[in-house]
């Protein structure tokens, strides 16, 4: 599933916000969002754009990035504007809750529907430094991108993986990493989120390398391809405090039958070949969280650091389709305590 950056959805419900007379919070799926009071009614319909979204530059937006007592003019946007997660008056605010018509969308539109696109909403992406790393072709198709959806965004997840045996691990703040000797030309590629690499001195070929992985590959004939989180120095803010790359592992994937191995067989294929996986935070025989305890869950400092930790990630220990996904069961908790702390 891709994420919908702005999408129609109907208030769930509306909550007084203690103290505020002018403001009170929305609800949209598991989004809390502050808007003017009275703006929405339990029912009604808008335009939610989540958190990361980065409007266009158009009236109905520029109070967003205006100072006060200056007119909204075109081209102000900071370069590096984007929906936030703040707090007004102390409550929660993800995302900005818009009526159709300020959004400028007449028609019939369904409950869910993706309209990203059609009002002009971009993603803030971070620009994630690594090094010398050039691109040297496409992503494999032998095998997915790394992606995970928010609990928010998503929340009948909670009743698919409610009851199963589960394993909760770290969300590490690194950059993504794909292993594989690609079946089409047998050829090994060390790959980021996007693309295959070039070998040379950056974070993805230094982890290769040192681990020996493409050898680790074949000698499997090249059936597993892994996937894990780079975390460094030369990597994001280096949250972990680590004095070299490391490589932990949330993906084993079997190309023979085109699916995730479970946790625990990547656990065991880990120690085989070495490899650090991500670790567990908590595992049980019976998931019973909801969305708050999950979000409680998440927050938490990274290991003998002041940095906090960007979340949990959510799975079955046995590996499940998720119909809302329409892919495997697998989701993020983003802690908000680290979001509140981002700084650009
Ligand atoms: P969004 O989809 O919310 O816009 P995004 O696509 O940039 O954000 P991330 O927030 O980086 O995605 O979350 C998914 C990524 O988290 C995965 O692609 C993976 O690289 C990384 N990750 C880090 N730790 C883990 C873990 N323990 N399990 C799975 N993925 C992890
Ligand atoms: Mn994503």
């Amino acid at each position: 599933m891709v994420r919908k950056l702005a999408s129609i959805q109907r208030v769930l419900e509306i909550v007084p916000i203690v103290g505020a007379d002018a403001i009170e919070a929305a609800r949209i799926n598991g989004w809390q969002c502050v808007v003017k009071k009275g703006a929405f009614a339990v029912g009604d319909a808008g335009v939610f754009l989540e958190i990361d979204s980065v409007p266009p530059d158009t009236e109905a937006y520029r109070f967003l990035w205006t100072q006060k007592n200056a007119v909204p003019a075109e081209g102000t946007r900071p370069s590096n504007f984007r929906i936030r997660t703040r707090t007004l008056r102390g409550c929660l605010s993800q995302g900005l809750l818009l009526t159709l018509a300020e959004a400028g969308l007449d028609g019939d539109f369904a409950d869910g529907e993706d309209v990203t696109e059609r009002i002009g909403v971009t993603k803030y992406e971070p620009v994630i430094p690594m090094g010398s790393a050039e691109l040297r072709a496409g992503f494999p198709s032998a095998v997915p991108k790394t992606d995970e959806m928010r609990v928010q965004s998503v929340p009948e997840v909670l009743a698919e993986i409610a009851g199963k045996a589960y394993v909760i691990t770290l969300k590490y703040d690194g950059t993504s990493a794909t292993y594989v000797v690609d079946p089409n030309d047998d050829t090994f590629h060390a790959c980021g989120r996007n693309w295959s690499i070039v070998e040379g001195n950056n974070p993805y070929w230094v982890v290769a390398q040192r681990h020996g992985i493409e050898q680790k590959l074949r000698a499997h004939g090249g059936r597993y391809a892994i996937q894990g989180e780079i975390c460094g120095p030369s990597v994001q803010k280096n949250p972990l405090g680590l004095r070299e790359a490391r490589l932990y592992v949330f993906n084993v994937r079997d190309l023979s039958t085109g699916r995730y191995v479970s946790d625990g067989e990547m656990r065991a294929l880990c120690a085989e070949w070495e490899l650090e996986p991500v670790a567990i935070v908590e595992e049980g025989e019976c998931f019973g969280y909801d969305q708050a305890a999950l979000l409680a869950l998440a927050e938490g400092l990274y290991a003998g650091t002041k940095n906090q930790r960007e979340g949990v990630v959510i799975r079955p220990r046995v590996e499940a389709f998720s119909p809302t996904l329409s892919s495997r069961l697998s989701f993020k908790a983003i802690s908000n305590r680290f979001l509140l702390a981002e700084k650009d």
